[in-house]
């Protein structure tokens, strides 16, 4: 197992994800358009669940805002595909799914980019928070749960583009996070982002 620990089982990540979908479900009750906007790769896993227990009429785009490098924040967000979304982002209700709020700096940097494309709503859904004191502070909308601050592995959380598949939220074991950190770059190629 690449983990120490598993912060969250699988159960209980289906519980998280229940409690949320009913919250949105009866937030968004009544709006007549709603656009899930669901950040790549991390969110792709939790938000797959999450829209599929929501009982709405909701279109659904991906955006992908990379700023993560290795088990720290590198600090820059990029945001791809701008353009083909803008138009759709006007006039819409947005739902913004994201996996984990730990900085707070791509989600504001991406929150930043859809406020200005003139949406009539902005929203924002997040499976877990770390429990730390956050770079930029945002005011989530949807929190599943919060978790310490360790690099959690799993359900669409990664390491290096690993691990994303396990079916529940683990801390990734340090000998993993050192063999890694020992090894020479070129080893492992392009560690830019991957979400
Ligand atoms: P930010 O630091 O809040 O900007 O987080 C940016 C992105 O980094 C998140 O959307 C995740 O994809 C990734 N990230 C942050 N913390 C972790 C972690 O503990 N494990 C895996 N990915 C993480
Ligand atoms: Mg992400």
């Amino acid at each position: 197992m690449p983990c120490s620990r598993i912060l969250i089982n699988t159960e209980q990540l289906q519980k998280i994800v229940s409690n949320l979908a009913r919250k949105i479900c009866s937030d968004y009750r009544g709006a007549d358009n709603c656009l899930a906007l669901v950040m790549l790769e991390g969110a792709k896993y939790f938000a797959q669940d999450l829209l599929a227990k929501l009982d709405l009429p909701i279109e659904v785009e991906t955006i992908k805002a990379s700023s993560y490098s290795g088990t720290s924040s590198a600090g820059t967000v990029k945001i791809e595909g701008k353009d083909a979304l803008k138009e759709k982002i006007r006039g819409q209700n947005i739902l913004l799914i994201d996996d984990i709020y730990d900085t707070g700096l791509t989600l504001s940097r991406t929150l930043e980019w859809i406020n200005a494309c003139g949406p009539n709503s902005v929203r924002t859904c997040v499976l877990l928070e770390k429990d730390i004191e956050h770079t930029v502070r945002i005011d989530i909308d949807f929190t599943g749960t919060k978790i310490e601050d360790v690099f959690a592995v799993g359900y669409g959380l990664d390491f290096e583009g690993q691990y994303r598949e396990l079916p529940y939220i683990g801390e990734l074991s340090a000998e993993i996070i050192e063999q890694h950190s020992s090894r020479p770059t070129e080893d492992y190629g392009d560690t830019v982002a991957s979400g």
